[in-house]
């Protein structure tokens, strides 16, 4: 009998991360700590769950292309893509390379759904604030590669759940599939200065609903939330931050349990539950 200690998976996780507000990245809040910590899960250290990635592949809701694209620049710029934030914002870099020969790999694995291959971008983005925001705490040393994987937002949902489906045997592969966006994201309803916590009863309701629905695992369910009348028009006035949950979905194993972190509103009309899936 084997008295060794189980092996980490040698698979990478998918997951879904609520990123809200950009000053999450450097104000006092739950968030982040939490963030923190889902970093010191990766690596060899005693008591992580899965091996440091070769590449980490992240899908921000805001970065919309017509088509789909990657970044395959060797030095991916920090972009500060917002405004009427303090300077100590605009001052944080995520110097993490590139990867242009994973790009064109990817490029030609992952394809459209034209059939054609993913678009390569080489001086256009960078890493904006939905994946640096989040991977500055992750991987503080931003020594790990990061590619970022645009989404065409005039395609329906349910497009991008396919897109996701594909990303899936990367996971194999020690790719970290890391999507960020909003369960629930209403910026015009926003209440700046409510608690932490608080939120609307239709922020709650399409929150519950969509937990609901990823424990079921029916992913297709979550991709026709417009069905969902007026609560989806409520929870999402636009939809790009609700996309890349279908990413990390579409990327996780048929029947594998969703675990969640950050279960919690902020302002009211933003739901910062995130997902990940082993
Ligand atoms: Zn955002």
């Amino acid at each position: 009998m084997s008295t060794s200690q189980p092996q980490p998976s040698p698979r990478q996780p998918a997951i879904f991360l609520g990123h809200g507000s950009p000053m999450n990245v450097i104000d006092r809040n739950p968030w982040r700590p939490v963030w923190q910590d889902m970093g010191t899960q990766f690596g060899d250290a005693p008591g992580a769950r899965w091996p440091q990635p070769r590449l980490i592949l992240c899908i921000s809701a805001h970065w919309l292309t017509d088509g789909w694209w990657l970044t395959a620049m060797a030095q991916p710029p920090t972009i500060h893509d917002f405004g009427g934030f303090p300077s100590e914002l605009f001052e944080q870099q995520y110097p993490a390379p590139g990867a242009p020969e994973l790009a064109l790999e990817i490029s030609q694995l992952i394809r459209q759904p034209d059939g054609s291959a993913l678009g390569l971008d080489d001086h256009q983005w960078g890493l904006d604030h939905g994946c640096w925001g989040v991977l500055k705490p992750m991987f503080p040393q931003a020594s790990i590669p990061v590619i970022q994987l645009s989404m065409d937002y005039s395609q329906p949902p349910a497009v991008h759940l396919a897109l996701g489906e594909q990303l899936r045997s990367l996971r194999e592969r020690g790719v970290l599939v890391l999507a960020s966006g909003n369960v629930v994201h209403n910026l015009r309803a926003m209440q700046r200065d409510a608690p932490d916590n608080h939120a609307y009863d239709w922020t709650i309701e399409f929150d519950r609903k969509t937990e609901e629905l990823l424990n079921q695992g029916d992913h297709m369910a979550l991709a026709n939330f417009r069905q969902w009348g007026r609560l989806a028009e409520l929870a999402h006035p636009t939809w790009e931050h609700f996309l890349p949950l279908l990413y990390a979905a579409g990327a996780a194993t048929p029947g594998a349990k969703p675990e969640y972190l950050n279960v919690g509103f902020q302002t009211g009309s933003v739901s910062m539950r995130s997902v990940v899936w082993s």
